[in-house]
């Protein structure tokens, strides 16, 4: 008998034209996962097994396995012979000594001798007799004893499910650069578009000297709990501090934050386009800040021609507070460093810029020398 993984993914999208892509995609997730650690990844009846790994490794496989998107659901089971014996054996480790279950049995061999509805009642028989205090509940059991008769004279046995990460295998979805800066919204928003599939790429801006390393470091943190679910992140690092003197300099003060954003969203997609990126991603959420009323985000977006995807941007803060917390990243988050946008963080920042307004500003600078500058760094 030896331990084994069961891993079930969301059927839906593995249907249809596209199912030998998303399974690729799928398993190089999950050899991904689980690099370095000594297993086989079979294919099974829609599902795939983990098998030939250290019986001591099982929680920290599972523990990697609750971050690869497009697992819905995963079980640890008992790999017997499909023998009625030895599946017995095997139901007893899963079992409970006490309280009201049910045993639930598929036969995908159908040569088996007995048919699925006979495996349950024999092995429930013989579990009730085995453990004096156990009781028989089919409509609302406290748990379960799955049994599953397979093609190759096995049994899997197992009694409980763990929840996946859902989503879609990531390398499914195209490739998104994500506009990272060291705070909650920002990776969340590239693990929500990761979660749907889309390899991540990202960008920082800081203002070196006035930002210090250990901001970066802070992010470069971020970025890691990120690719603990989605792989190698890259990330490209610009010094935004040549281009805030020269709005400094030249353009009005209240200005400066939105100014600066368009040039972050300008030198983004610049990167983007030489990394072969389709997207922009931003955490930016409708109200929170004077750079994302309505009127800012009209502003902002008029600055790129690239699709610029915003997954929270409806959300409330506490629920992408929450977001964080299950994601992981909220402690690192919350690490108090300077970001390049507090830095030069005007007095009283207009909340209602006019497009008009900030491109006349914007126009008395050298656009292309600044974000030519920017981008050596
Ligand atoms: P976050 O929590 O992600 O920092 P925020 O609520 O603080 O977001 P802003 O500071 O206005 O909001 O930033 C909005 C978005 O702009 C961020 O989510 C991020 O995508 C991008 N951004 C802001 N600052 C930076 C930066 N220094 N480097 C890269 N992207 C940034
Ligand atoms: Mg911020």
């Amino acid at each position: 008998m030896k331990k084994v993984i069961i891993i079930r993914y969301a059927e839906l999208y593995l249907k249809g034209k596209n199912r030998g892509f998303f399974e690729r995609a799928f398993a190089t997730n999950i050899e991904r996962a689980l690099k370095g650690i000594r297993h086989e990844l079979h294919r099974y009846s829609g599902r795939y097994l983990v098998e030939g790994f250290e019986e001591e490794e099982t929680d920290f496989i599972v523990s990697r396995l609750k971050k690869v998107f497009g697992i819905h659901s995963m079980s640890v089971a008992f790999e017997t012979a499909a023998d009625m014996n030895d599946i017995f054996e095997a139901a007893k480790l899963v079992s409970r000594p006490t309280g009201s279950f049910k045993v639930e049995s598929h036969r995908a061999d159908k040569k088996f001798p007995l048919t699925s509805i006979e495996i349950s009642r024999e092995i429930g028989g013989r579990l009730l007799s085995y453990f004096k205090t156990l009781t028989v509940d089919v409509h609302n059991p406290s748990f379960y004893v799955y049994i599953d008769v397979r093609e190759n004279g096995t049994a899997l046995v197992f009694g409980s499910f763990f929840d996946g990460a859902d989503g879609m295998p990531v390398g499914t979805a195209g490739k998104g650069l994500l506009l990272i800066s060291g705070g909650i919204d920002s990776p969340v928003a590239g693990h929500m578009m990761a979660k749907r599939g889309m390899v991540i790429e990202a960008v920082h801006f800081h203002s070196y000297p006035y930002t210090s390393e250990r901001a970066q470091e802070k992010v470069f943190d971020l970025t890691r709990i990120l690719a603990s679910y989605c792989g190698r992140i890259k990330v490209h690092c610009v010094n935004l501090l040549g281009i805030q003197e020269a709005i400094g300099e030249n353009c009005p003060e209240d200005e400066m934050t939105i100014l600066s954003r368009r040039f972050m969203m300008m030198i983004a997609e610049r990167i983007a386009r030489d990394n072969g990126c389709d997207m922009l991603i931003t955490g930016e959420n409708i109200g929170q800040v004077a750079s994302q009323t309505a009127q800012g985000l009209v502003v902002t977006d008029n600055a790129v021609s690239m699709p610029v995807m915003r997954p929270l941007i409806a959300m409330d803060k506490v629920d992408i507070m929450d977001l964080a917390q299950k994601v992981g990243t909220y402690e690192t988050s919350i690490q108090p460093f300077e970001d390049c946008c507090t830095v030069f963080l005007p007095k009283h920042p207009v909340t209602k810029p006019r497009l008009e307004n900030i491109l006349k500003s914007e126009s008395v600078l050298d656009k292309e020398a600044l974000i030519a500058a920017a981008l050596e760094t």
